[in-house]
Formats: structure tokens, sequence, C-alpha cells
């Protein structure tokens, strides 16, 4: 049957799901860096630290969550290999190379401002279009701004 949800969204909603893809990738990939910098992570106040990414990891997973959901609603189909995340990804992988506080703290504040664009990109997009989509577009970007606030504020503290 023909759903009204669906209809009301005045965009392409090809493209909006291309985006959310997109946006989907990034998420995994932000989750996997957070995951596994809380298990390397080492060095002055790398309790304080680990603890955070540990929290930031649970946020993005949640994120990837809401990202599939939308998705589906929308009649789209999620990523369904995890090998296109490298392919869609808006921000990319950094790996934890070297797991001092520090350079662990700046892969992912430089994550944090890309996502921060992405989603200030999206709710562009998407505005005045598909107002469901564009609400869950705030939600995410008000964590992520959260998220680069925490680390920032970390960072600052240590040095
Ligand atoms: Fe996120
Ligand atoms: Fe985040
Ligand atoms: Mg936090």
């Amino acid at each position: 049957m023909e759903r009204k949800g669906i209809k009301i969204v005045k965009a392409d909603i090809k493209e909006i799901v291309q985006q959310l893809n997109k946006a989907l990738s990034d998420e995994w990939l932000a989750y996997y860096q957070y995951w596994l910098g809380e298990k390397v992570v080492k060095g002055k106040f790398r309790q304080e630290v680990a603890a955070e990414l540990g929290q930031h990891a649970g946020d993005e997973l949640k994120h990837a969550g809401m990202i599939a959901d939308r998705i589906i609603q929308l009649g789209g189909s999620p990523v369904l290999k995890p090998e296109q995340w490298y392919k869609l990804t808006n921000c990319g992988y950094d790996a934890p190379e070297d797991p001092n506080v520090i350079p662990i703290l700046k892969q992912n504040i430089k994550g944090e401002q890309c996502a921060i664009e992405v989603y200030q990109k999206l709710a562009e997009m998407l505005k005045d279009k598909d107002p469901i989509t564009y609400l869950m577009v705030l939600s995410i970007l008000k964590d992520e701004i959260e998220h680069e606030d925490d680390l920032i504020n970390i960072l600052e503290d240590i040095q």
C-alpha cells in the first residue's frame, strides 16, 4: 500500500537514501574508531579519556541505528556490506596507530568536525523538504557538537 509518510517528502528520496547511507557508513567507522580507541588508549588521563571514548562509541552506534531505521522507513536499503563503508564514507577512518591520549583525541576531534559539516549540509538539504529526516539529522548534529566539545575540553585539560 502507498505510504503517506513517504508521499509527503518533497525531495528526491533516492538522493536522501544515498546521503543517509553515506552517513551510515561514517557512523559505523566512527563507532569502530571509538570502540578501538577506548581499548588501546594509553598515557596520562587514560581512564578519563577511555570512558569518554566508550560513551561516544555508544552514541555513534545509536546514530547508525536511527539512520538505518529511517532509510528503511523511506523504502530504501541500508548498506548491506561493510566493504561499502569505505566507498561511501564522507569522513573516512583514522586508525589509532599511535595510542597515546593526545593523538587519539585529535583524531576523534577531526572526525567529529567532519561529522558536524556532513550533518549541517544534510540539514540544509532537508529543511522544508523532509521534516522527519531533518529532525533526526538535527538530533544527531546536536550529539556530534557535544562530542567535539567534550573531546576539546579534555584535550585542553591535559595540555
Ligand atoms: Fe555520530
Ligand atoms: Fe560523534
Ligand atoms: Mg561525551
